[in-house]
């Protein structure tokens, strides 16, 4: 009769993934579990790896797990007592900690925040699926089937009870994360129950632990992929491979023939992945019909992001280093050297914009310096055709102009400032 039972899915290592990401040419879509697609050129997710400053928050997450991991929560304790010192409140620590890291990716970081956001949900869920499964299990062992499990029946449940409860605690634990430093409606009628805090406090340990587990990846993920950009992408003075005729998906093979060991090591990411056919109608509407389209989906976010960078190099994607900035982006030619990011979060003016306005002023110095030489130049001229058997003024003027052309060059070229500059030009008339 077992035949008849579906297989149990996955045995121990239940798969979370939540978000979804799929390619269309130099476009890319990240779909959330429940959150709406959202459309990112293609390269965002690496670019925004590499923008984002991880490590004060890896940093963040060990120091608290260091503090809390071997602390004692006693069973009698209420949440409302321990919240109401928060200094040693593990799940007021750790929602205070997700709050702190969501809102630094979702300014610097939107496509990579979608991302978060999905392992933030399948962590949390985590505990829930499991909890189905198991109740699936007892079901059928209390019908006299083959449960599936390799537990007997007894520890089944008492399984299902610790696992009931963390699927609990982390749905107080996802809200609270989300809302903070606001309670949940759900989390303010446990409070008002004198709920015991000690299961919350252990999910907001696991829930450190998955969080310093990603961070401590997506740091070594932003050196991994430096290096991978510069051996397909970007050449050493920082300007696209593509832009002296290198095909960035060749030089990708190569990296794959001659077994490259970064390359190797998330090439063998890419069994983490998973792939769905989802179909979608077009917003618009206009192109008519529905599309089918290849999503991938992992809980190791490092194997969405190397299939990213596989992706910019099979479209042999122009990726340059900005030169007022030095992050990464995509130019439109090859005389763009500045990105389109803000740099003056005040006036909003982007690097391209303050080198358009730092060249304008540069334009009107050297202007500036130049229009005093040539009228000082002038001055001196006339002086000397007043008076032409002076030899020794001529002897003087050439002198000057010597010295004159030289402090113009300089100051051009930034090698010295206005006065010097001024002072060069007024000396020996
Ligand atoms: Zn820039």
């Amino acid at each position: 009769m077992q035949a008849t039972f579906p297989p149990t899915q996955g045995g121990e290592g239940i798969l979370n993934y939540q978000t979804y990401l799929f390619f269309d040419g130099r476009t890319e879509y990240i779909q959330g579990y429940d959150t709406p697609q959202h459309t990112f050129p293609l390269g965002s997710l690496v670019f925004e790896l590499l923008d984002m400053e991880f490590a004060p928050y890896l940093e963040q997450a060990t120091g608290l797990l260091d503090r809390f991991r071997d602390a004692d929560f006693p069973s009698e304790r209420t949440m409302a007592q321990s919240l109401a010192e928060p200094e040693t409140c593990v799940y007021y620590q750790a929602a205070s900690f997700y709050h702190g890291l969501a809102e630094a990716v979702r300014t610097t970081s939107p496509a990579l925040f979608d991302l978060l956001e999905g392992y933030c949900s399948a962590t949390f869920r985590r505990f829930k699926q499991e909890l189905d499964r198991m109740t699936g299990q007892l079901s059928r062992a209390s019908q006299g089937q083959a449960s599936g499990s390799r537990l007997s029946t007894n520890s089944l449940f008492q399984r299902a009870v610790q696992t009931g409860n963390l699927a609990l605690t982390s749905d107080l634990l996802e809200g609270y994360c989300r809302s903070f430093p606001a309670y949940t409606e759900q989390m303010e009628v446990f409070i008002e129950l004198d709920t015991e805090d000690a299961s919350l406090c252990e999910t907001a340990l696991l829930f450190l632990e998955s969080f310093a587990e990603l961070l401590r990846q997506l740091t070594q993920a932003a050196e991994d992929f430096r290096s991978l950009i510069a051996a397909t992408l970007v050449d050493e003075d920082g300007r696209p491979r593509t832009e002296h005729g290198q095909s960035p998906s060749e030089l990708l093979a190569e990296l794959a023939e001659h077994g490259d060991s970064t390359y190797q090591k998330y090439h063998n990411l890419e069994d983490d992945i998973h792939i769905q056919t989802r179909y979608k109608r077009p917003i618009d509407n206009k192109k008519g019909g529905i599309s089918a389209a290849t999503f991938y989906a992992s809980d190791t976010l490092p194997a969405l992001l190397f299939l990213e960078f596989v992706q910019m190099c099979a479209q042999n994607l122009p990726v340059a280093v900005c030169e007022s900035c030095h992050r990464l982006f995509v130019p439109f030619s090859s005389r763009a050297k500045y990105c389109e990011r803000v740099l003056d979060p005040e006036t909003g003016a982007t690097c391209k914009d303050i080198a358009a306005k730092l060249a304008y002023a540069e334009e009107l110095k050297a202007d500036k310096a130049r229009e005093l030489y040539n009228k000082t130049r002038n001055r001196y001229q006339m002086r000397c055709s007043r008076a032409p058997g002076n030899q020794k003024m001529r002897v003087a003027y050439n002198a000057w102009r010597k010295q004159a052309q030289m402090a113009l060059s300089k100051y051009q070229l930034g090698e010295i400032g206005w006065e010097t500059f001024e002072k060069v030009i007024q000396t020996g008339l």
